[in-house]
């Protein structure tokens, strides 16, 4: 039950469009269930966002007039400022790390080192512990040097946004 009640609910779900897909892997990285749109036509992207709740964030201006869902217009092509432009924008307060795969958006399953052992680089299997992997496309995830880049990448770019609250996930198994 406590470990239950601990866990956050993340409020939105996006889909971006073919030129943020680097924005998508943060997003993701961050626990955003992120899609990322093989179209550019707003009918389809309308329809994404009506069936699936989702938010579309775009850096296409062209007919963006005629979309009727919620999107952001995103302004800068460096994924730093995306980031922080989306977290500015939708006030995103809750960040859950490392629960999603940063290549196919799933949801991440915990595995035993003895299962995927023959698949570590020498450095990973003496080291570390803990993985987990995506059941869709079979990467596997460890707290490497990888983890801690991207740990300072994050305190970067929220140290203007106060409020936001990074936790790490707990896997189901
Ligand atoms: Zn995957």
């Amino acid at each position: 039950m406590e470990e239950a009640a601990s866990r956050i609910k993340l409020l939105y779900k996006f889909v971006v469009t073919s030129e943020l897909s680097r924005l998508a892997r943060w997003l993701r990285l961050i626990g955003y269930d992120t899609i990322i749109s093989t179209s550019n036509k707003i009918d389809f992207l309308h329809r994404i966002c009506s069936l699936q709740s989702r938010i579309l964030l775009t850096r296409m201006k062209h007919s963006m007039y005629l979309f009727k869902s919620k999107y952001v217009y995103i302004d800068s092509d460096k994924h730093q400022d995306q980031l922080k432009q989306v977290i500015k924008a939708l006030n995103l307060t809750d960040f859950i790390l490392f629960r999603r795969c940063l290549i196919c958006n799933r949801i991440l399953s915990n595995i035993t080192k003895e299962k995927i052992e023959h698949l570590l680089p020498d450095k990973a299997k003496m080291r570390f512990q803990q993985f987990t992997y995506c059941k869709k496309c079979g990467r596997i995830y460890w707290k490497g040097t990888h983890y801690e880049t991207m740990l300072d990448f994050l305190h970067t770019t929220v140290q203007d946004y106060p409020n936001v609250h990074i936790e790490q996930y707990t896997y189901d198994g």
